[in-house]
This record gives C-alpha cells, structure tokens and sequence, in this order.
C-alpha cells in the first residue's frame, strides 16, 4: 500500500522532529544526510528502526521532544537484556486514548457498557491503554488488573460486566473457571477484547461457547502506543488499523524489501503524528499480510491479516520451516484435543538428527494413543516433519496469565 499525500507530508515532519534534536535517531539521520522524502522510493531508502535501536537508546536516547513535554513513560517486556523505554507527551497519550476507543467502538461497544481490564496495569502498556481508551469513549471501568480469580469472577457478576478484556490465555483460564463453577447463567459478558498474542481457533471457540461472547483481537506494540493501533470489526475477517496514526508496509524479512499487497511477510510500522517517540519504518517481527480488497463493514481503514506468527517464532525441523500457528491449526483437526501443547526440539547426536517432541491435551473421553497417531500422520501429510508425540490429560499443561512459551529449542542452534 503505497504512502498518500498526507501520510507523506506527515512523515517529513516526523524527520524533521527528529533531527531537531540529538536524539538517537536525530544523529543517526544528520549523519546520513536524510532530510525529508520526496516519493515511495526515498521512503522506502530510510533505514529501519528495530527494538534493538531502543535497547541501545536506553533509557531515553530517542526522546525527541524536552524533558517538560514528557507525561508519561511505557515499558515493554524485554525477555532478555535492557528493557525499552517509551516516553509519551500529552498529546501521544490522547491520541492512543482517541485511537482505542475506535477499537472499542469498532467491536460495537458504547458508552452504556462495563468493561472488566484484566491485562496488568503498570510499566507496560497493557491496563492502562485498555482504560484510557474505555474512559474516552464513556464506557464504565473495572479495573482490575490480573489473577485473583474469585475477586475477578465476583466483580464480574456483581457489578454485571458487558466486556472482558484479556489476553488469550487469560481469557481461557477464566471461562474454564466460569464452566468448572458452574457460573455461566450469572455472567452478562457481551463481548471479549482480547490481546497481545496469537490464539488458536479451538482456543477462540472455547472461549466464545463457555462464556456466550463475540471476541474481538486488539493489535499493538509498546514501542508504538501501546495495544489500540488496530482491531477486527464484525466481519472478522483481519484487523482494521488506523491510518491516520501510522503507516503499515509489509517486508520479506529475509530481504527487507516491501513484498506486493496480499503477500505475507514482516509488518513494518511508521508513526506519523507522534511526538515523544516517533518511529520510522520500526521492525515488529509480526508475521501477517496486506488484505487489499475493501472490507463489507464498509469501514474505509485498511486491513492487515490476523497475524500469522512471530519472524522470530519461526522454527527450523529437517529444513522446515514452522510457525506455533501452525501447530494450533493442526491441531484443531484433532477430535478431542485441546488448546494447550508444548514443543521441545533437541539434537540426537548419535543418528546426528533433530528431534520435536509434541506434548497436547486431551480430553479423557479419545483414545490417547490412536489420537497420538492421528497428530503424527497429520504432521507428516501437511508439514512434512514426524513429530514424536504425547497425549496428556486437559489441564495436565500449565497455565500462565502472561505470554505462553510454548516452544523450547535445546539444540546447539
Ligand atoms: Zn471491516
């Protein structure tokens, strides 16, 4: 999707903010001689920018306005090394406030519901965004924060909840809590925003069936507001994201050059209003596509694909490459099998080849061993990789209210 006028004129000022100052990449662009673009081709010539950018800009190497318009600053999990710091003005923090309850109006929700934050409140971006965006919009919060089940639940019912927001996991966690309890004919959940990773379509159902919702999946990164940049409408059919707040371009990872509209690839963000932070052409290592056509909701904002997975998810077996993704797809083939599963690949030095191990849950009512086959011929027909199989009881797996780390890679690699 190549950039409009406006989008144009609003990234020249974007690099102009930039090298105003001597922030990170206000140096790294004087250096380069980088002023402004004239056309897709001299956008298209900018240098990315990556989260490992950020973690050398640490703690507020790419602020690019002074200290006393800063209002606020974000977080972002970093599993290993530094942190990111993003620092946010006034203005950053309303328009992602403006920007969310777009989202929220996008999944039909209004002024007249209660919505239930369940993300964590705090350095990340997560609560915070989820309640921002519920006050701009008028709606009534309950801000919980995670955990604490039974307070969650009795909250839910007492003060009649129409929307639980949540990630994935945690969303799953409570509906079985919900079916375990019995609870269900004393809920009013309308609607689930839910968040921050990829979920399995057996996941999704499960939760839609046990807690009698529509769920909508929210798109965001902290280094680019926060969760809010983009959500599913009706038709569930991909993410509606907001153009005028950022421009998405889509890359082979490997390459870096843009692939056409409708090919899968690298999700490539730039900010376009943005004041304490701006970021150019960011990295997100998100794995999705461009959907061209226009959507049926009539809604004009473009559209990316769900996202597929992580560039960094990816995984090589035998030569293959595979996503989690597809291991979830895979698996909602199976009769009986749930949502959960891990997978450990090791090196057998000895035969000198790579071992996947697949754990998955089951219900008791399948043959584990015959539903074990089952998965192994699937693997084999579709991915072209023999996994070794194990089938465990459901809730054998363990639950977490954070990121699930399903794939743990013991080769030398
Ligand atoms: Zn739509």
């Amino acid at each position: 999707m190549q950039l409009n006028e406006t989008q144009r004129s609003q990234i020249n000022t974007q690099i102009q903010r930039l090298i105003k100052t001597d922030s990170y990449y206000g140096k790294i662009y004087k250096e380069l001689g980088i002023s402004g673009i004239q056309s897709q081709e001299d956008f298209e010539a900018l240098p990315f920018s990556s989260k490992d950018d950020l973690r050398n800009a640490y703690p507020l190497g790419i602020q690019a306005v002074p200290d006393e318009e800063v209002v606020r600053i974000h977080s972002s999990s970093g599993t290993t090394g530094k942190p990111v710091i993003i620092p946010y003005t006034a203005k950053d923090v309303d328009d992602w406030a403006v920007m969310f309850a777009r989202c929220y109006e996008t999944a039909g929700i209004t002024s007249k519901d209660r919505i239930q934050i369940t993300p964590g409140y705090g350095l990340w971006t997560a609560g915070i965004g989820f309640q921002t965006g519920c006050e701009k919009l008028g709606a009534m919060a309950i801000p919980m924060g995670p955990g604490n089940t039974d307070k969650q639940l009795q909250m839910m019912i007492d003060l009649k909840s129409t929307v639980i927001t949540a990630t994935s996991s945690y969303a799953l966690l409570l509906a079985e809590e919900i079916n375990k309890r019995g609870l269900k004919n004393q809920i009013h959940l309308k609607k689930g925003v839910i968040g921050s990773e990829r979920w399995s379509e057996k996941m999704r159902s499960y939760i839609r069936k046990e807690l009698g919702i529509e769920l909508y999946d929210i798109y965001g990164l902290t280094e680019i507001y926060g969760p809010g940049i983009g959500i599913n409408c009706e038709k569930e059919n991909g993410i509606h994201y907001w153009d005028d707040y950022i421009y998405i371009e889509i890359i082979d990872p490997k390459t870096g050059k843009p692939v056409p509209d409708g090919e899968e690839g690298e999700i490539v963000i730039t900010t376009l209003v943005k004041e304490g932070a701006p970021l150019i052409r960011f990295r997100t290592h998100d794995i999705s596509r461009i959907i061209p056509e226009k959507c049926s909701c009539g809604s004009s904002y473009p559209r990316i694909d769900i996202i597929r997975g992580r560039s960094d998810d990816m995984f090589k077996v035998h030569g293959v490459n595979m996503f989690p993704s597809q291991i979830e797809d895979l698996l909602q083939n199976v009769d009986g099998v749930a949502s959960e599963y891990t997978v450990t690949l090791a090196h057998d030095d000895e035969k000198n080849r790579d071992i996947m191990i697949l754990t998955v849950e089951a219900e008791g009512r399948v043959n584990f061993e015959t539903t074990a086959q089952k998965i192994k011929e699937l693997f084999k027909s579709r991915i072209g990789v023999t996994p070794k199989v194990t089938v465990v009881p459901v809730e054998t797996l363990p639950r977490s209210e954070k990121k699930t780390k399903r794939v743990t890679d013991y080769r030398d690699a």
